[in-house]
């Protein structure tokens, strides 16, 4: 049993935990509101939380955990179906929202309970154990149907704090924060996160390049983005010298989600003197890895083990690589205090989804350097292409598409062929629609960089990736498409 929040109680009560837009909270305010929503949701099974980008929405989630009920942040704009699904999976006894926020059908028929920003209730003690569920969180959906991540107290806690570790995080910390918050990245990492240290949130409601530039002038040290934010940012630095001196006085610059290109990565690199810290994680593991902010920058590659963390590489039939060498395939695997208990309802994937002395099976395959240092080369599922006896990694090849000046956006899938098996095809969004650079031009430019045999036989050409509301490419979309 031990305290998420100790700033809540014992901290300095009048420094700024939250800001959403006009909008601020104290460590004494936000104890305050989070306390009477405590007293009101104690006893209750499971709560709901409408996770607008707003005040309510953080003051709800601490209340429910200083209530010792587990939270389950809910996706305001999902849509109907997947609303529903969520709502009879996980069963809550009522949800938690912002007074001013519509429900849509299916969570109208809820009890429904409004947040006081400025309510005023008592911290509770805590009174929970550390095996106890924190949070439901479901995963992005971007392989199949969202499952839901029980994720123990004990699992937030230690990751926050091996985050700490790895990135000198400190209560002198202020997060620029312009994620959707009811994904482990957006809620876990950059609320729970800050307020666990004892620092400050500044959450832009919606993210854009001068509302970072602005907090970053203004005191700001660290931001967290998904890559399309980062890809924003590497397309108007060059016409925008002032975020890019706001952008150098960061003290962090961290992504995760899904790859950073390197081409983006460099791009920020070359413009504003800082390297970008990425890390990598799931719902269901929260932060398995990340490069360290004392750890030697390299792009392209989501660093080492955080603290606490085992992780390993296994074959096809489970065994564990020996040795890692930098270009042997592997299943990331982890083990740790920072894995989630099971899919809420789901025994069978829960089962299937550990080994029998409780690795976690990611499901995304990685190399791994002789010094620890990880690199994704994309998911088991949808990004490893098997093509002319090779076993071919999307992510590099998308990498170097995206080193072409003609390429805006690429994504690099399999489809069967009767010679190679599987043949590679890229899917872009040209610079130019008028000039799209064509399969000959494409083909000629990976095969420079990588192998031939890594080159794509087909492309299409796209306005736009099909990405879900984290960014995240979905590549069932696209081989439907
Ligand atoms: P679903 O499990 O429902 O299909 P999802 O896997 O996208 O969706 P999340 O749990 O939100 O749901 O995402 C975790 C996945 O995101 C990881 O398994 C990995 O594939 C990817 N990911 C996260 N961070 C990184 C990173 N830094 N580099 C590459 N991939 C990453
Ligand atoms: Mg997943």
């Amino acid at each position: 049993m031990s305290l998420l929040f100790p700033a809540l109680t014992g901290g300095p009560g009048e420094r700024v935990a939250l800001r959403f837009g006009e909008r601020s909270l104290t460590y004494a305010e936000l104890g305050a509101a989070a306390g009477a929503v405590a007293a009101r949701v104690r006893g209750a099974g499971r709560v709901a939380v409408w996770a607008t980008p707003e005040l309510e929405t953080a003051v709800g989630v601490v209340g429910a955990l200083l209530a010792g009920v587990a939270a389950v942040p809910l996706n305001p704009k999902s849509g109907e179906g997947e609303l529903a699904h969520i709502l009879s999976d996980s069963s809550p006894s009522l949800v938690l929202a912002a007074p001013g926020a519509r429900l849509p059908a299916p969570a109208a028929g809820l009890v429904r309970l409004d947040v006081d920003a400025r309510g005023r209730g008592d911290v509770p003690e805590d009174r929970a154990a550390d095996t106890d569920p924190a949070l439901v969180v479901y995963t992005s959906g971007t392989t199949g149907p969202p499952k839901g991540a029980v994720l123990p107290r004990r699992a937030v806690a230690a990751t926050l704090d091996a985050l700490a570790d790895a990135w000198r995080w400190t209560a002198d910390d202020v997060l620029v924060h312009g994620l959707p918050l009811f994904h482990v990245h957006g809620l876990v990492l950059g609320v729970l996160g800050p307020l666990r240290r004892g620092g400050s949130v500044r959450h832009l409601g919606r993210f854009g390049t001068q509302g970072v530039a602005r907090e970053l002038n203004d005191g700001a040290t660290m931001l967290f983005g998904v890559p399309t934010m980062y890809h924003r940012i590497a397309e108007a630095l060059p016409e925008d010298p002032g975020l890019a001196k706001a952008l150098g006085r960061a003290r962090l610059l961290v992504s995760g989600s899904a790859a950073l290109p390197v081409h983006d990565h460099e791009r920020i690199t070359a413009a504003t003197g800082q390297r970008v810290i990425e890390r990598y994680g799931m719902t269901e593991t929260l932060m398995n890895t990340s490069v360290r902010a004392d750890g030697e920058p390299r792009a392209g590659t989501v660093g080492v083990p955080l603290p606490g963390v085992e992780l390993r590489l296994v074959e096809e039939d489970g065994t564990a690589l020996a040795a890692y060498d930098g270009e042997t395939v592997g299943e990331i695997e982890v083990r740790g205090p920072n894995l989630f208990t099971e899919y809420l309802n789901r025994p069978d994937a829960t089962a299937a989804a550990f080994t029998a002395d409780g690795w976690f099976r990611t499901g995304d395959m990685a190399v791994r350097e002789a010094d620890g240092y990880v690199r994704i080369v994309g998911r088991k599922a949808t990004d490893l292409i098997k093509s002319g006896g090779y076993k071919i990694g999307a992510g590099e090849i998308e990498n170097a598409l995206l080193e072409h000046p003609g390429v805006r956006e690429a994504a690099v899938t399999g489809e069967p062929d009767a010679d190679l098996g599987e043949r590679i095809v890229a899917w872009i969004v040209p610079a130019d629609p008028q000039s799209p650079p064509g399969v000959e031009e494409l083909a000629e430019h990976v095969a420079r960089r990588l192998a031939p045999h890594k080159r794509p036989r087909v492309v299409h050409h796209l306005t736009a990736l099909p990405r879900n509301d984290m960014g995240k490419i979905m590549k069932r979309a696209l081989s439907n498409s």
